[in-house]
């Protein structure tokens, strides 16, 4: 039976494979106005209002916007993490939520050796003493023999540990679910959580965030890190105390950061991290690369395809409890 798809991914556009993948299964592809796309609250509520299913990226899918949604059925996230949408509203909606995992490991990973290189050289600071008439050549530091901390060793904790591994860094990694295996495989250390803040020169983050992990990074872990590290994080604000990072930063106690994500996107105009020059903050950009869009949203697309054409748990679904609020 046809459906009506409404795909508010703000990088996706008319006319491409992802229109074509649900036209071909015969579903009415509807793209979300530009202005709804990244928007949450009344606006996005009103855009979902007749979709049977949607294909979603960060968007904030509150329980106010799934209750607007009266003919959802199925969600298809373009992306990793799905703490964008109210799984338990979803799940007591009977709306089926299914996301992309293990699409985008290279493209996070990338990222994350450009902020090692760029905690380890300060390369933002000497492009802009370079533009700005001075020829400054400071000493950084070598991350071959240096230690690498990585906390969550998951799908993109792990791409990350190979290029750390291939660049002649130590690695040490915390994860609940510690893959020994694979860490055997790649000469990866093993340490509590403690034991990683305290050895760490670089210390990066993919663990997902959910209510065991918000704030996991709090003011007194930042303390208990390692004097002079650089802290990565591309996993979610929220795991990280942002005020408090600001100030271990600004105290000299961490040499920067690197932030792909925050708390509140975009960047706060009252954000403790505004102004400090040895905090690089991107555009939530860790996936954002052609070949990782292009994986996520086909993905996405092919389960709620998939959940449309009959398959109640289509691949990576979230919340198999839905059909029990489906009734
Ligand atoms: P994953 O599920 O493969 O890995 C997450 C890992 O975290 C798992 O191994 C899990 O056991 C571990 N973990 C759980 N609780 C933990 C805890 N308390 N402490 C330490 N580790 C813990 O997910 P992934 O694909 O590696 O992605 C990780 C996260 O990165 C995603 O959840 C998402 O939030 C984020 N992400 C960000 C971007 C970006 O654009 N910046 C892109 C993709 C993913």
């Amino acid at each position: 039976m046809s459906a009506r798809v409404l795909v508010t991914t703000a990088y996706l556009e008319p006319g491409g494979e992802v229109e074509r993948l649900l036209r071909r299964a015969g579903h009415e592809v509807v793209f979300a106005r530009a202005a709804d796309r990244r928007a949450s609250g009344q606006s996005l509520a009103e855009a979902v209002a007749d979709a049977d299913a949607i294909v979603a990226g960060t968007e904030r899918f509150t329980a106010e916007v799934i209750t607007a949604a009266t003919r959802l059925r199925v969600f298809g996230r373009c992306g990793v993490g799905y703490d964008n949408i109210d799984v338990a509203a979803a799940t007591a909606a009977g709306v089926a939520v299914t996301y992309t995992p293990g699409v985008n490991r290279e493209s996070v990973a990338e990222l994350v050796l450009g902020q090692l290189v760029n905690g380890a050289r300060l390369l933002p600071q000497n492009i802009a003493a370079v533009s700005e008439g001075r020829w400054e050549q400071p000493s950084g530091t070598e991350l071959a023999g240096s230690v690498l901390g990585i906390v969550g060793l998951g799908s993109i904790g792990k791409a990350v540990a190979r290029v750390a591994r291939a660049l002649g860094m130590t690695v040490i990694a915390y994860d609940p679910y510690f893959d020994a295996d694979f860490a055997g495989d790649h000469g990866i250390e093993r340490g509590s959580l403690d034991a990683v803040l305290a050895a760490s020169d670089f210390l990066t983050l993919h663990l997902f965030l959910d209510e065991s992990t918000r704030n996991l990074i709090d003011r007194e872990r930042i303390a208990a890190m390692k004097p002079g590290a650089f802290l990565v994080n591309t996993a979610r604000g929220g795991v990280l105390d942002e005020a408090a990072l600001a100030d271990a930063v600004r105290s000299g106690h961490l040499r920067g950061a690197a932030l792909d994500v925050l708390e509140t996107e975009p960047l706060a105009a009252d954000s403790p991290l505004r102004g400090l020059d040895r905090v690089f903050v991107t555009a939530h950009i860790g996936a954002a690369t052609h070949q990782a869009r292009a994986r996520s949203s086909l993905m996405a697309a092919g389960q709620v395809a998939d959940f449309l054409a009959g398959d109640p748990r289509p691949g990576n679904l979230v919340n198999p409890d839905y059909l029990k609020g489906a009734v």
